[in-house]
């Protein structure tokens, strides 16, 4: 990697804990740092974003956005940078007006949030060379992917979608149908974005990463180049970590429990519900291939 490149892992797709696992495995690795939902950063800003009630800015350190030494640091070297994020619908309609060639979007500072990230990590891990960005969004991509200071390495994880659905289901407290569809549209679109771009990534399946993770974890090691301490998860636990946007309560638990599968949507979710969950994802078994 060239001395001005930066290293970026990018998280692609869903799930909460899964995404939450990953990425404090691959923060053990001493190239990498995990800086979490980084769509997010300059959020507290605005306090009227959208989302901003459920992420609030919080780092996994237990400080906010104002209060955590790191991001403070961050802030410090370049105030009033803005990261990119196109949320939701929308999001995807200006990225399909962009891949038309019908949009351009504003120039965003992600390339000069990230540097200054890893100014700031490289104090507390000296051999950092990689930022490890778990926003998950395919719009933020495209607009990471643009910047050519950035050496990109894309995961995309993928869920099955049983405990995909629960999961958000609890999450929001409202709503079967539309996540079904979420999980639908965001796999389909991620996939074909990757695919109709020959872009290199790796295919992360959640369920794997939790029940074989010697397998899934030596498969990772090697698309990325890195290697992971073997005690990773105690090292997760033990190490300093400054995870934006991070819900320190859910890291924590996270981190706690380790690996153990989330399978509570066979207890919660009713036949019925397991029913139109396969018969709506049945013709997309194919995306969990490579
Ligand atoms: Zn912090």
């Amino acid at each position: 990697m060239a001395s001005d490149q930066i290293g970026l892992i990018y998280i692609l797709g869903g799930g909460h804990s899964g995404s939450t696992v990953l990425s404090m495995i691959l923060g053990t690795a001493g190239q990498v740092f995990n800086a979490g939902e980084i769509k997010f950063f300059g959020r507290h800003r605005h306090p009227d974003a959208p989302r901003w009630q459920e992420v609030s800015n919080i780092c996994i350190c237990g400080q906010d956005a104002a209060g955590c030494p790191f991001w403070r640091e961050v802030i410090r070297l370049g105030p009033d940078l803005e990261a990119f994020y196109a949320q939701g619908a929308k999001g995807y309609l200006n990225l399909i007006l962009q891949i038309a060639r019908l949009y351009s979007p504003p120039e965003f500072d992600d390339t000069s949030i990230l540097r200054h990230i890893l100014l700031c990590a490289q104090q507390i891990k000296p051999d950092v060379t990689t930022i490890l960005d778990m926003s998950k969004n395919l719009p933020r991509l495209h607009q990471l992917l643009r910047q050519e200071s950035l050496e990109t390495s894309i995961l995309f994880l993928i869920r099955e979608p049983y405990g995909y659905v629960n999961s958000y289901r609890k999450r929001h407290r409202k709503g079967f149908l539309r996540w079904v569809l979420q999980w639908i549209l965001v796999n389909v679109s991620c996939k074909a974005y990757l695919h109709l771009r020959g872009l290199r990534h790796h295919i992360v399946s959640y369920e794997n990463l939790i029940t074989t993770p010697q397998e899934e974890l030596a498969r990772i090691e090697d698309f990325l180049a890195i290697r992971l301490p073997e005690n990773y998860l105690e090292e997760s636990r033990k190490q300093e970590s400054h995870v934006r946007a991070g819900n320190p309560a859910m890291i924590r638990s996270q981190a706690l429990t380790g690996l153990i599968l989330d399978d509570s949507w066979k207890t919660e979710l009713s036949f019925f519900q397991v029913w139109i969950i396969r018969a709506l994802t049945f013709p997309f078994g194919f995306l969990t291939r490579g």
